[in-house]
């Protein structure tokens, strides 16, 4: 899969203790090196998601016109047609007479007739089968349940200490989740970025103060599409995407994209163009889900991914390049010194561009920007490696810097970019420096100059 495009891999929380977690982590880390390629690590929380508990035989029918109900005070396996436990204690304060519940990803649809103490009572609109574990929402929204739970504090730890280079906070409410999971890191020696997953109808009330706060936004399709209906959800991603970016903020684009190769071994062409379009839209990055977890063709699937990603960007310069924050003001010096870079690059015949970077931050500046132009993070950090290989446009190649005679820095560095096959001789570049290498966030020059090998 490494091979055929995958840059960043999700390990899942839902699924596997600490032990599995650390033995795929330690795998995947092995697996890139041997392959010569840096993949980054999500560590993606479980959190609150509702689920019913379990069944007496496991799982259960229900049909149009049954009568069921969910009570956190039964039996954890006391589940039968009548009715099911449900792990959340409030469920019975959250709903009212007249709600929709959305089982099984929207599979199973309830309408709530009454409650009777902490029992719900409903009938069902839409039946199916109902199995142990299977999810529950309420169309609409409004189940508060806290972001963080016991569970995700402790993966929070163990992702900080296994050095995760992102966490993924799921179900995000406000801010507030976004900022208490990155302390919770920090205090535990991380220095993953943060994730905030949008997949309550409550983070769409403010989208604003959340992207703020968060390093990355993931428009998480599979619950966002239960909770709002899907009607919307499409013009809804795009809005997503298009104020991440517009907020110098990265986007992952995650859930059913290619859904029918977990047993196909092609895509269908309504799942080419969704995957074509979230490109179009600006995402930085498109996930695959049960497609790689547990689809019969895990390498078919990247590789389509991939194939799909490279066509949709070559028609994107027909689309014509961005004049995005041509007239803004500019807070920061590498951040005004990645802007001018973009935009010579998009207006000179410029084959790459060359950051010398320490955090990866002036490229996350210039990414932002579009161009069909390759941005190359050389930095002596596989933190900062992994952390960009997120960045749309950006790629990262380990550069240690042992001279500041500009002389033979730019020969290191042409050899670098020719040896990989990077740029040709003769090839017109930009690169970036600051004269204090080591610091982040220093970045304070912008040099254009020709690939010339006997320097
Ligand atoms: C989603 O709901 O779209 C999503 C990405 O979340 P998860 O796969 O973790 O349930």
């Amino acid at each position: 899969m490494i091979d055929a495009g995958l840059d960043v891999a999700r390990l899942n929380f839902s699924h596997g203790d600490h032990d599995a977690q650390r033995k795929r982590l330690k795998l995947l880390r092995e697996v890139a090196a041997d392959c010569g390629r840096f993949v980054g690590v999500i560590g993606d929380l479980q959190g609150p998601k509702i689920r019913v508990k379990r069944f007496e035989n496991s799982k259960v029918t229900l049909s149009k016109g049954d009568h069921f109900f969910l009570d956190s005070s039964l039996g954890d396996n006391a589940g039968n047609k009548d009715g099911v436990s449900v792990a959340y204690d409030d469920l019975h304060k959250d709903v009212a007479e007249g709600d929709v519940l959305l089982l099984n990803d929207g599979q199973i649809t309830l309408r709530i007739d009454s409650i009777e103490g902490t029992r719900v009572h409903t009938s069902v609109v839409i039946g199916g089968v109902l199995s142990d574990h299977k999810g529950v929402n309420r169309q609409g929204g409004g189940l508060s349940a806290p972001a963080l739970t016991g569970k995700d504090r402790d993966d929070i730890r163990f992702a900080a200490e296994s050095g995760m280079d992102f966490i993924a906070v799921s179900f995000v409410r406000s801010a507030a989740d976004v900022e208490e999971a990155r302390s919770l890191s920090e205090a535990a020696g991380g220095n993953g970025k943060v994730i905030a997953k949008i997949e309550r109808v409550e983070a769409l009330d403010r989208i604003n103060e959340i992207i703020d706060v968060a390093d990355v936004v993931m428009v998480a399709r599979g619950d966002l599409g239960v909770e709002m209906g899907y009607a919307e959800l499409t013009g809804m991603q795009k809005r997503i995407i298009r104020l991440t970016r517009h907020k110098n903020k990265v986007a992952i684009t995650a859930t059913q994209m290619m859904e029918s190769m977990i047993n196909n071994p092609i895509p269908t062409r309504a799942e080419v163009s969704d995957v074509a379009n979230a490109v179009m839209d600006g995402t930085d990055a498109v996930m695959l889900s049960a497609e790689t977890a547990i689809g019969e063709y895990p390498v078919a699937v990247v590789t389509a991914m991939s194939d799909v990603c490279k066509g949709a960007e070559k028609h994107l310069l027909a689309t014509g390049r961005t004049t995005h924050r041509l007239d803004d003001r500019f807070e920061e010096v590498d951040e005004a010194i990645a802007m001018a870079v973009m935009y010579t690059a998009n207006h000179l015949n410029v084959k790459a561009i060359i950051a010398l970077t320490e955090s990866g931050s002036t490229t996350l500046w210039m990414s932002r920007i579009r161009s069909d132009i390759p941005i190359y993070a050389f930095t002596p950090h596989d933190a900062t490696s992994r952390r960009v290989t997120l960045y749309r446009g950006v790629y990262p190649v380990s550069f240690q810097i042992k001279h500041t005679d500009p002389r033979r820095l730019y020969r290191d560095m042409f050899s670098t970019l020719l040896s990989n096959e990077l740029v040709d001789e003769g090839d017109l570049v930009i690169f970036t420096k600051g004269d204090l290498s080591g610091v982040s966030g220093s970045t304070n020059s912008m040099k254009i100059i020709s690939v010339n090998s006997s320097i």
